[in-house]
């Protein structure tokens, strides 16, 4: 079989040796029964991270975030994220499929809004017109926005109308250690900020299988619920847990060389004729347009044939993203051969 160069996504890493030998030696017991020591290591391990009383592991962070929104929410009431907000693309449209409930989009920059724009999208909630307005959804980084960062003085400000709205806050936390390496802020700074937060340990730090939801013990207690009757309750999980613990003791502090590369390639690709515009990258994600008319799949394709993969963004967009399994190595001969690409 050929050897891809894969960008396209920061899940598609392979458990290292040492991760794998984690996993394997792992203690396991039912975790419907509460009983496996490694999940609830995990689970603990995470909670102390953030400063949050409890967490939930889920197999994947698309749960994580439909079971955050079917807690925080009612049928009917409405959730506001930003345009480009993953919970809006790219969950199946599980907001309403779950939950019953209407989105409301912002207009943000690469995927921050602000306290403002929070404030003026906030129905009357005596005026029986409109739905309720009930949760605010950040992500922080923003996946569409290109791995974009928030500035956390913004999410500070956004909590503060919330509460003064007695709305609930979400954070969709999937890539939020790609932010911290970057800030060096610490997960406790957005425990303090949200009522719930969702990481992934299946993105940039390169677990195979698992997303974590944290809160305070009674949205855990409810979210715990709903996650068995999504059938997302498993049983001897403690072997994905291992992974998980191993991937924050180990793949943490590397997460910086991603961001390294992303930069390098981003730059490389602005020098290419076939690029129109890259969005510069804070973190793993690099985001660019094609020079007029060039179809984002024929590129794509021709991308494939030469050894790379990577994936379609929008008309004309493609993304590619650095990760664990890209090595320098990997990088310069991806240079090699988007130079010589026509
Ligand atoms: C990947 C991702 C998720 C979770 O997706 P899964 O495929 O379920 O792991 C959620 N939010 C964002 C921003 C993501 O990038």
């Amino acid at each position: 079989m050929k050897k891809f160069i894969d960008f396209r996504s920061d899940t598609v890493t392979r458990p290292t040796k040492e991760m794998e030998e984690a996993m394997f030696s792992a203690r396991v017991g039912d975790d419907v029964f509460g009983e496996d020591p490694t999940v609830n290591a995990l689970e603990t391990k995470l909670a102390a991270m953030f400063g949050m009383e409890a967490a939930m592991f889920t197999p994947s962070g698309v749960m994580a975030n439909q079971i955050a929104i079917k807690v925080h929410t009612q049928p009917g009431d409405e959730v506001v994220c930003d345009k480009l907000a993953h919970i809006y693309h790219y969950e199946g449209g599980g907001v309403a499929f779950n939950s019953g409930a209407s989105v409301r989009l912002l207009e943000g920059d690469y995927g921050r809004f602000t306290a403002e724009q929070v404030r003026a999208n906030i129905n009357n909630p005596d005026d029986v017109h409109h739905p309720l307005t009930r949760l605010v959804v950040v992500e922080n980084t923003c996946n569409k926005g290109g791995g974009s960062i928030w500035d956390i003085r913004e999410i500070q400000k956004i909590r503060q109308v919330v509460t003064e709205k007695q709305l609930k806050f979400h954070l969709d936390g999937a890539r939020i250690f790609n932010a911290l390496a970057e800030t060096g802020e610490h997960p406790a700074d957005y425990g303090a900020l949200f009522d719930s937060v969702s990481i992934c340990l299946s993105k940039g730090l390169g677990a195979p299988v698992g997303s974590v939801l944290m809160g305070d013990t009674d949205f855990i207690y409810r979210a715990r619920r709903v996650r068995k009757v999504m059938g997302g309750a498993m049983r001897q999980i403690g072997y994905l847990a291992a992974a998980g613990i191993y991937a924050l003791d180990n793949h943490f502090d590397r997460l910086k060389e991603d961001h390294h590369r992303a930069k390098i390639l981003a730059r490389h690709l602005e020098q290419q004729p076939y690029v129109e515009k890259v969005i510069a990258p804070q973190t793993n994600i690099v985001i660019f347009h094609l020079s007029q008319g060039l179809n984002e799949l024929d590129f794509l394709n021709k991308l494939k044939e030469a050894g790379i993969l990577a994936v379609p963004f929008g008309r004309g967009v493609i993304r590619m993203v650095t990760h664990l399994d890209i090595s320098e190595t990997d990088l310069e001969a991806a240079l090699k051969v988007l130079s010589a690409l026509k």
